[in-house]
């Protein structure tokens, strides 16, 4: 059942088992599953419940419809421009559906040297499953690789470098290639279209449009949480009260260390908002001698995981590249130069091809968090992570020359580019500095992470806060370090494994 809070004109009350805060990949897995189980839930997300004719293909549009702040969060220092979606669905409505597991030694590292048991590979396992089966994860078709991909798989076979076509959550794609503004034709298996569908039908209550402001608690117990709407005719602001024993929050990696926060819910160990990680992504554009026409197709039909080894930080490893591309809107805003340079290459866009390096970082930032307004985010790339970026820029550069480039245009606020294989000194020369490269995140993390010790983590190993019972957190915000890949599949496993451990112990809090 959907609530549609723009026609309700008073105060709301509602009561529970369950109130889950969030409807993206953690928020709405745990919903449903804990709905199937036979729990009521109540399921409050704060964007608009949005159906296929909603996402209309206009960038103007569908950016301020579906993105947070409109798609302009960046860092305090505007180096990373932090994307998010908000509304039913989460990140996932606009997600690119690239389905990838976390590298087995990562979950190895969670597991043995974090003491997170219960989270390598093995035992993971089904639960990957299980998410990948719901959301229709399966292997795209070698005639799916759109142009863009295609010249990623030619460049880095012809170096030699290891790669696959991945596995992608959507269902008979019309390859319009719009997934980043929203399916007008429910062909992606997001939250939208799978979890929350099942979790109403399982009787879990949707309510979207609703800002959760505060969870609630009673002697170290956590009791529900309050929030406002808005009725859309008038503008008049009402409250929404959710009683309930168990309180999932899943509003993501910003918001849910803010929320926690404004409730003044305790942090013994300084953990809240800390060990923030972004995966930055920085994007390297090639100019092909024939139209690519990157922007048509799926978006991400090839992946090179050939640097994607674990456990060092030297160069040449820790990061995974994938096709990059965006409509003109976005494209415009990311690509190097102003005026009329800036012009003549958005002239060249049916020729244009991009890669981007998506770092499995180590850097830590930090939210700088309030009991009111949104939080400041602090990030600056440091250390070993600078090295291996810089690296990364120089393989993406030699794969597009492999597959044919005549330029490739660095990521630079100027125009930086370079005409010839090995000509890479530029890249040493500028670095990394303030501002510049732009860095892109797509999945922040690690804000109220997990761990065994209460005196370095925020939530135990089942995702149960250590200072508030009944209190869950199953969303991104829970990684102990960056995930090292896309994150959506892991946000729904280990939702998928938290809402499990409420079933079993259902005699602790209902
Ligand atoms: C453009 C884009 C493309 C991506 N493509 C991929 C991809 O191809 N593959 C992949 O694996 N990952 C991808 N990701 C990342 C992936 O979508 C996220 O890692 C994942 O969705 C994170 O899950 P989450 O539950 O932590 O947060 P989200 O999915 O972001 O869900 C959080 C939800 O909480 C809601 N919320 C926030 N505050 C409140 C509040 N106060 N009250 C109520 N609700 C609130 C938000 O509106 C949002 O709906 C992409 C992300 C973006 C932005």
């Amino acid at each position: 059942m959907i609530l549609d809070t723009g026609t309700v004109d008073a105060d709301v009350e509602l009561r529970a088992d369950v109130c889950v805060i969030g409807s993206g990949a953690g928020g709405a897995v745990a919903a449903a599953e804990l709905a199937e189980a036979g729990y009521s839930v109540v399921l409050v997300e704060d964007g608009p419940y949005l159906h296929g004719e909603d996402f209309v293909q206009r960038e103007e549009v569908m950016y301020p419809r579906l993105y947070r702040e409109g798609g302009t969060r960046a860092t305090a220092d505007y180096t990373v421009l932090v994307s998010q979606g908000r509304a039913v669905g989460g990140s996932t409505v606009v997600s690119f559906c690239l389905c990838v597991r976390p590298p087995r030694p990562l979950l190895g590292y969670w597991s043995r040297h974090l003491g997170l048991a219960g989270l390598e590979h093995e035992a993971m396992h089904p639960f990957f499953r299980r998410v990948e089966k719901r959301i229709g994860a399966q292997r795209i078709l070698p005639e799916q690789v759109n142009g863009n991909s295609a010249k990623l798989r030619q460049g880095s076979e012809k170096l030699g470098y290891r790669g696959y076509i991945p596995l992608h959550n959507r269902v008979d794609c019309l390859l319009t290639g719009f997934c980043a503004l929203g399916c007008t034709y429910d062909r992606k298996g997001d939250m939208l279209t799978t979890y929350v569908p099942a979790a109403s039908r399982a009787g879990a209550v949707i309510v979207p449009d609703c800002e959760i402001t505060q969870v609630r608690t009673d002697k170290g117990r956590v009791t529900g949480a309050v929030g406002v709407f808005r009725r859309s005719r008038t503008g008049t602001e009402h409250a929404l009260t959710v009683t309930a024993r168990v309180v999932v929050l899943a509003a993501g990696a910003i918001n849910s260390p803010r929320i926690w926060r404004q409730s003044r819910l305790p942090d013994q160990a300084d953990a809240v908002g800390r060990n923030l990680r972004l995966q930055p992504q920085v994007v390297v554009t090639a100019l092909y001698p024939e139209p690519v026409e990157s922007w048509k197709g799926i978006p991400q039909g090839y992946v090179v995981d050939e640097f994607l080894t674990m456990g060092g930080r030297s160069a040449g490893s820790g990061y995974l590249l994938v096709p990059a591309f965006a409509h003109p809107v976005a494209a415009a805003s990311m690509l190097p130069g102003y005026g009329d340079e800036h012009r003549e290459l958005m002239g060249l866009y049916p020729r244009l091809g991009a890669i981007a390096v998506l770092l499995h970082d180590h850097t830590r930032g930090r939210l700088e968090l309030e009991e009111a307004g949104p939080p400041a985010v602090s990030y600056r790339l440091g250390g070993s992570d600078e090295d291996r970026l810089l690296d990364a820029l120089a393989k993406a550069a030699d794969i597009s020359f492999a597959a044919g480039a005549e330029k490739v245009f660095l990521p630079y606020n100027q125009m930086v580019t370079i005409t010839k294989r090995g000509a890479y000194q530029p890249i040493r020369d500028r670095g990394v500095r303030v501002n510049d490269p732009l860095f892109l995140s797509y999945q922040p993390q690690g804000t109220l992470r997990m761990g065994r010790d209460r005196r370095k983590a925020v939530v135990d190993p089942n995702g149960e806060a250590h200072a508030v019972r009944g209190l869950f957190v199953a969303d991104a915000s829970v990684f102990p370090t960056s995930v090292a890949v896309p994150a959506q599949v892991t946000v729904m496993a280990l939702a998928t494994r938290t809402a499990q451990h409420i079933v079993d112990h259902a005699d602790r809090y209902f």
